[in-house]
């Protein structure tokens, strides 16, 4: 394999913690504070019990505080909510995760707008979307703001590119196409009714695959020179590229593990630690 060509998130991921380490010793010995978030996690899917846990290990690394709200299968929406506002204002939390996916009946959507937009390190409500479109300072979806990161580490120039990004969710292909965007890229954002989707991937001069479908992208489709970022994560370790048939044309690619996984865990963090700094008024 060309390891040249790899984009190394775990190592850049380290750099934005220890980072996140110094904001967070600097704001506890300007206020004897500690930054701390607080993560929200209903029922007992075994997978987003997983993300939970690495998630505050990560945070108590960075010398953050974790909290933890369990609340069990069978929460209703509104029971939810309540909970989430008692969150909102506290003072002792400066971050509000709420792991997603929730389980069904709860509307999701009403839960994640429960959080004050102050406190949404995980770039989750509408308020901060908005302020992603219209390329205001603030918080981001946490996985767009991490690939970000990683194109500029590895000095993909954006400018005029055409960069197709695949998925349109709320956390992850819109504010990716938006942050693009106001980077000067020309987007297509694709969906599941996008018609001749490999024609326009071949066109591609960037590509995000955030689809959640294990080896979708498929090598062919990539055009020689291409940059390929894989947000993709599905059981068993795989991303939604055909990693094996994209290294060849491409000219720099995500694995996974190792890409964009490490660095959305470290921007949430640092937005943590930010929003911290924000709210006792540090400048850090
Ligand atoms: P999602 O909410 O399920 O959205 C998937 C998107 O893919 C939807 O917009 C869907 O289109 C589109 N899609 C589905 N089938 C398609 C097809 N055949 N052709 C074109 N588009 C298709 O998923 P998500 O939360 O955005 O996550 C996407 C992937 O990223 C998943 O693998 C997830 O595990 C991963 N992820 C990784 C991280 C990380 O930290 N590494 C964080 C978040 C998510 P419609 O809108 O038309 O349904």
């Amino acid at each position: 394999m060309n390891k040249a060509k790899l984009m190394d998130g775990t190592a850049l991921a380290a750099r934005l913690l220890a980072e996140a380490k110094i904001k967070v010793d600097k704001i506890h010995q300007l206020t004897g504070v500690t930054p701390t978030l607080a993560t929200v996690l209903v029922g007992d899917d075994p997978a987003s019990a997983t993300y939970v846990r690495m998630k505050r290990k990560r945070c108590e690394d960075a010398g953050m505080k974790s909290l933890l709200l369990e609340l069990p299968q069978g929460t209703s929406t509104e029971e939810l909510v309540i909970e989430i506002e008692k969150l909102g204002t506290d003072d002792a939390v400066h971050g509000i995760l709420v792991q997603h996916p929730v389980p069904a009946p709860i509307d999701k959507r009403a839960a994640f707008e429960a959080i004050p937009v102050e406190k949404d390190v995980d770039g989750v409500t509408a308020g901060t979307l908005g302020r992603v479109i219209l390329g205001m300072p603030g918080f981001a979806a946490c996985t767009p703001k991490g690939i970000m990161r990683l194109l500029d580490e590895y000095n993909v120039d954006l400018d005029g590119t055409h960069a197709v990004v695949i998925g349109r969710s709320p956390i992850l292909g819109r504010p990716m196409a938006s942050m693009l965007i106001n980077r000067h890229a020309t987007v297509t954002l694709c969906h599941s009714r996008t018609r001749s989707l490999p024609s326009l991937v071949r066109n591609a001069d960037v590509i995000i695959a955030a689809v959640g479908k294990p080896r979708f992208v498929k090598g062919g489709w990539i055009k020689v020179g291409a940059v390929v970022i894989d947000a993709g994560y599905n059981p068993g370790n795989i991303g939604d590229v055909d990693f094996d048939n994209a290294i060849e044309p491409c000219s720099l690619i995500t694995p996974v593990p190792g890409g964009v996984g490490p660095m959305t865990i470290a921007t949430l963090i640092d937005q943590t630690a930010d929003a911290a700094a924000q709210q006792l008024g540090v400048d850090i």
